[in-house]
């Protein structure tokens, strides 16, 4: 298991990091909107190098010696590699996980503009995960300034296509995570909790070929393929009910299948000859992640003459409660309740690139992104307070891990 080192930050630093932070409230979020006004949907090439050339700017800004890596894949993105702290042994890093791509295409931010109202900031891409891209470099500045030298090396990882499944990123977070002691995930909180769990996703798609014929001259002649992947649909979302599914805070379980898309046929006179349906899977331990692969690998047509094509594999794997993140998320609640909050835990779902991190069997604690709500959504926002708490619990794990 995982060791974490027995540093405490005294009081009167977790002090200092809690005014600094709310001195430079203002412009943080200056940074923050400064973010999301370069709109960076995954796979604009261009918009994505333009927000990692402003950050790799704002990373050199830092009074700190920084290594800047800027990864260029033509028509998907830029992702951004930063590193602090390098004491040029080769010590195993605490890495900063995260993501500069968005779902919202260009165009939304005038249709959506940014807003402050109420305690809160509402921009598309601010929560999911612009405020936290802004928040890992505020961090890392926090401790530059005062004087707090962490125990290992610092890097940063920004990919710019999470959003669609890290196609090209994982191999960066793979790299990156095998050269870090513990991941810290900036991923959006859960109402302010950490995500100590996380389901794993998969997507297949089955494809049936039947046989065509006149729905009113001859239909025996014929083999529906839509009735056929009508009838795989049925089949497999009747596993979700079968399967034991427990979403508590410290425990999940459970495969859940979702034909989110539905496509076949010709006309309405016609037995449909072909049809397909793209299905989501969910599962939160390997064991279901195998037992899900099984369920694909084993569909048999219910009709004969009808031919099954199944395509599809696991992407990422679940992101398992191990021991490993549990003593993590002990030791960053300790340091909330210094700050000043209660740092709760929840599961959830959703994959994100803490997902590959788990797989390795590195260290991760996902979710300490700055409170809010709407990602993906109209009401996308951040909440205010939490900025300075959050940012404070972020340092204070740095300096401290
Ligand atoms: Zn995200």
């Amino acid at each position: 298991m995982h060791k974490i080192p027995d540093i405490n930050l005294e009081a009167h630093h977790i002090a200092a990091l809690k005014t600094y932070f709310t001195e430079r409230h203002a412009s943080l979020l200056t940074l923050i909107r400064a973010l999301v006004e370069i709109e960076s949907p995954s796979g604009d090439a261009e918009a994505s190098h333009k927000l990692a050339l402003f950050l790799s700017h704002a990373a050199r800004e830092i009074d700190a010696d920084v290594k800047v890596e800027l990864i260029e894949i033509p028509h998907v993105g830029t992702h951004l590699c930063l590193r602090f702290f390098d004491d040029g042994a080769n010590n195993k890093a605490t890495l900063l996980l995260g993501h500069t791509d968005t779902v919202h295409p260009r165009g939304t931010l005038d249709a959506r503009p940014v807003r402050e109202t109420a305690g809160k900031l509402y921009a598309p891409g601010v929560f999911d995960m612009k405020a936290n891209c802004a928040l890992a470099l505020e961090a890392i500045q926090a401790l530059v300034e005062l004087n707090i030298k962490p125990p290992r090396s610092v890097n940063v990882l920004l990919t710019c296509d999470e959003e669609t499944g890290s196609a090209t990123g994982r191999a960066l977070v793979e790299r990156e995570a095998a050269r870090a002691a513990q991941v810290l995930v900036l991923e959006p909180s859960a109402n302010g909790k950490v995500k100590t769990a996380r389901k794993g996703t998969g997507t297949w798609t089955v494809r049936a070929e039947g046989i065509a014929a006149h729905a009113g001259l001859n239909p025996q002649a014929g083999a529906s393929a839509i009735l056929e992947i009508a009838r795989q649909i049925e089949r497999l979302h009747q596993i979700n009910h079968a399967s034991p599914h427990d979403t508590s805070q410290k425990k999940l379980s459970g495969i859940h299948l979702n034909a989110g898309t539905v496509s076949g046929g010709t006309r309405s006179n016609v037995i449909a000859a072909s049809a397909e349906t793209e299905v989501d899977a969910r599962f939160a331990t390997m064991d279901e992640a195998r037992q899900v692969e099984n369920i694909f690998a084993s569909l048999k047509p219910f009709d004969e003459r009808v031919k099954l094509s199944i395509e599809g594999s696991i992407n990422r794997p679940p992101l398992e409660r191990t021991k490993d993140v549990v003593l993590l998320y002990q030791h960053a609640r300790r340091f909330a309740s210094g700050i000043g909050f209660t740092l709760d835990e929840t599961s959830v779902g959703g994959a994100s690139d803490g997902n590959f991190v788990s797989a390795m069997n590195v260290p991760v604690l996902d979710g300490l992104g700055i409170n809010g709500d709407g990602a993906h959504a109209a009401h996308e926002h951040i909440v205010l307070d939490d900025i300075t708490p959050r940012a404070t619990l972020v340092a204070s794990l740095i300096a401290t891990l």
